[in-house]
């Protein structure tokens, strides 16, 4: 057992909140069924509309009735793409613009609509992370159906322009879809101020529980359910109401809208201090990610000449959990296709940590860690082949954006 223990991982999960558990176990005896009209079916479908308000509210969305509880991100993500396919196949209209930087539930749902046949694109991004908007621009036409693209990104924590990339989008009468999962609970969300047609969220990176998200739809904008049976959440999505999860979440969310400005505060200065120890005592490293336009709690670098599976490894030894990449494409060896996007060469990308703060990060986790870090990436590079000079000079030469996703 380790003296300390450090989490650094919350854009993969967070611990549950005290007060969300608490409330849950308050709730896990209220177990009628939201669509009976019995008197325990309406204390279940009472507090499940509280939770639904509290959800739409951290979203700025004026009409809760919009906001569809799903079983996480990658279902809301999914149904919006199901969506698309099903309007789409009958239609000149059926052209998809995201990014090559998207999670891989929108990655894979979008390659999945190119297999079926219709246009999509995966835009570039440029050296921070942001959407190059000059490819967006020249992709744009009226036979755009949905311009997907996440708020910010998992992996380096840049934040895109959403309101422009909406607002052009709509001009061309396209419908616009963003993954907020990670912008959500950390920066302000709005969907009436970014103008977008559906958004996603999940509970877990907010410290509610896992197996519940939401999927926000405009009035008017198509949505086709992804799993089909009885008329919950308005036949949008099927299957008896999870009061657990929806309750935790609304929860989750009401806590989290109330924290918002004091979360950012506590979680930047944070990351600040982490960032300045490291680059003071670590030579040789890359800062990824866009300077300003960056998530508050999401730390992503390069340590060039060590690999980052070792980093993680022998962190993990010290009690400090952290990612390479993203968790959910750990497992697979490839670099990871943000970094890759964003122009590190394989070099560089695989020896990229993501440090992801959280509200349970403290000052003295932040000094352990700057002070376990250095010698473990000096032991790394002693052992590897290629200096660390020379494999960062490799992001100084300028090359083609990677193509797509696969
Ligand atoms: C975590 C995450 C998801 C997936 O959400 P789940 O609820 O785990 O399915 C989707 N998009 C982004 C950006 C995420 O970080």
């Amino acid at each position: 057992m380790n003296a300390r223990y450090v989490y650094m991982d919350y854009n993969a999960t967070t611990p549950l909140r005290p007060e969300v558990r608490d409330l849950m176990v308050r709730t896990l005896d209220v177990y009628g069924n939201a669509s009976s009209m019995h008197e325990l079916g309406r204390v279940a479908r009472a507090e499940i509309e509280e939770a639904r308000a509290h959800v739409a509210a951290l979203i700025g969305a004026q009409n809760p009735s919009r906001v569809y509880f799903t079983s996480g991100g990658s279902e809301s993500n999914n149904t919006v793409f199901n969506t698309m396919f099903l309007i789409g196949r009958n239609q000149k209209r059926r052209k998809i613009i995201t990014t090559s930087i998207e999670h891989p539930c929108v990655l894979n749902s979008a390659a999945h609509l190119r297999d079926e046949g219709f246009p999509v694109v995966f835009l570039p991004v440029d050296r921070d992370g942001r959407v190059d908007m000059d490819a967006y621009c020249a992709e744009l036409s009226p036979d755009v159906l949905l311009v997907s693209v996440m708020a910010a990104n998992n992996e380096i924590g840049t934040i895109e322009d959403i309101k422009t990339i909406a607002k052009l989008a709509k001009e061309q009468g396209a419908l616009v879809h963003t993954d907020a999962t990670q912008a959500a609970g950390k920066i302000p969300v709005s969907v009436e101020d970014w103008g977008v047609d559906y958004l996603t969220l999940s509970c877990h990176k907010i410290y509610g529980p896992k197996g519940i998200g939401a999927l926000y739809v405009r009035e008017r904008a198509p949505i086709e359910p992804l799993i089909r049976g009885g008329h919950q959440e308005d036949g949008v999505r099927a299957g008896t109401y999870n009061n657990l999860g929806i309750m935790g979440f609304g929860e989750a969310a009401r806590l989290a809208r109330a924290e918002l400005a004091e979360y950012g505060q506590n979680v930047s200065r944070l990351r600040a201090m982490l960032r300045g120890l490291i680059l003071e005592r670590v030579p040789n490293v890359r800062i990824n990610g866009h300077p300003t336009e960056v998530l508050p709690n999401t730390l992503n670098v390069s340590f060039p000449g060590a690999e980052g599976e070792s980093i993680l490894l022998s962190l993990d030894l010290e009690g400090i959990e952290v990612s390479t990449g993203s968790a959910c494409a750990s497992g697979s060896l490839d670099p990871s296709h943000v970094l890759m996007a964003i122009g590190l060469g394989p070099e560089l990308a695989h020896g990229s940590i993501r440090f992801s703060l959280g509200k349970y990060t403290t000052e003295d986790d932040v000094r352990y860690v700057a002070d376990k870090l250095p010698p473990i990436i000096a032991r790394l590079r002693r052992m590897s082949t290629v200096p660390a000079e020379e494999i960062i000079g490799e992001i100084r030469t300028e090359g083609a954006h990677p193509e797509g996703a696969k």
